[in-house]
């Protein structure tokens, strides 16, 4: 049997640069060699609380730029997590073993409660219970995602071995974050910040069907410093996130002049923001045109999203059905 592979992303929007290189590159390859299940995590978006209309079109479009960006619903598993009940089912039992204090010491909660005072959510507390569940749901030895995740990567093993512990020694595995160059990739944002993120609003992020102009003028913009205070000095770090960017997209020869006139203290950033900017644009118009084009394609993702249900339940009713029995929900009348 072939090792599974479970990933998903939030459609809280478009897909970008980070997702691509956090987490979707890996499932391009992965596809080819295990047996992946890579879903839309609507559930999961509830958290932010968006309109029925925004969450109605939004999962529509990653599902769109999934396939149009070569996942292959022949090779994998591609559902919406909310066609899978058993999902919030497993979420449920793994809730009962999951303990607030060690959900509080959460980064990602600690920083979402910071950012969002107003709506400091149950479900936000237990945003790493949902993504074990969907994790072991399909019992995943792997998980590609990007360096943002590890934490939630470490709970997931948490409750699986807690779940072991308490019924059955060897039911789940322990599933491991993934990615196939061993780091796991953190790509920055525009604006000088951390991670590259929606959140952090529009002029930090570029999308993976960003139109010209405006990746232009989003590269353009983004936050440098006023240049090297001498020959030799480190670089800043809204700099470095440049030169990180730029890792993904240039070649080593871009790379290594701009490197070398930043040693020189002779760098000028427009000229390396301009570079990047092509070579940026190069990367995103096929992905654009593709994006686009699969979106009108309405009766090909139905087909998919009804393919991938099937494929996906299937999966997860076999796992419940033992979790129900280890658990004692075998009744005395069946
Ligand atoms: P999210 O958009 O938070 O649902 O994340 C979906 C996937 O994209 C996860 O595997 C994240 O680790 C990955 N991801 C999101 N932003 C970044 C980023 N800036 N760098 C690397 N990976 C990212």
């Amino acid at each position: 049997m072939r090792e599974k592979v479970v990933s998903g992303i939030r459609p809280t929007g478009k897909l970008h640069l980070g997702n691509y290189f956090g987490a979707f590159k890996n499932f391009i390859k992965l596809q080819d060699q295990f047996d992946c299940y890579f879903f839309i995590a609507d559930y999961h978006s509830l958290t932010t609380h968006p309109t029925p209309g925004d969450l109605k079109g939004s999962v529509k479009r990653v599902l769109a730029e999934y396939i149009a960006l070569g996942l292959d619903p022949e090779k994998c598993t591609v559902y919406f997590q909310s066609d899978v009940p058993e999902t919030a089912e497993l979420y449920l039992f793994l809730n009962m073993n999951a303990y607030m204090g060690e959900l509080e010491r959460v980064t990602s909660f600690k920083e979402k409660a910071r950012t969002q005072p107003d709506n400091i959510n149950a479900g936000l507390l237990t945003y790493p219970v949902l993504m074990a569940a969907d994790i072991l749901l399909h019992k995943a030895i792997k998980v590609p995602v990007g360096k943002d995740q590890e934490q939630h990567l470490e709970m997931a093993r948490t409750f699986a071995n807690r779940f072991n512990r308490l019924y059955n020694n060897e039911f789940f595995p322990e599933p491991q974050a993934f990615n196939f160059n061993t780091q796991l990739v953190k790509v920055p944002g525009l604006t000088g910040g951390g991670k590259m993120s929606k959140s952090a609003g529009e002029s930090d992020t570029i999308f993976l069907d960003e139109p010209a102009t405006s990746l232009n003028k989003k590269i353009m913009r983004a936050v440098s410093d006023s240049g090297p205070t001498e020959p030799g000095a480190d670089k800043s770090q809204a700099v470095q996130n440049l030169f990180d960017l730029m890792s993904l997209v240039c070649t080593p020869e871009t790379i290594g002049f701009f490197d070398t006139e930043h040693k020189n203290g002779s760098i000028r950033y427009g000229d390396l923001k301009k570079q990047l900017a092509a070579d940026m644009e190069t990367f995103i118009a096929p992905m654009r045109d593709k994006i686009e084009s699969t979106l009108a394609n309405e009766k090909m993702l139905q087909e998919i999203a009804h393919l991938g249900a099937a494929k996906a339940r299937k999966s997860a009713q076999e796992t419940m059905a033992q979790v129900r029995e280890i658990i004692g929900f075998s009744k005395f009348y069946m």
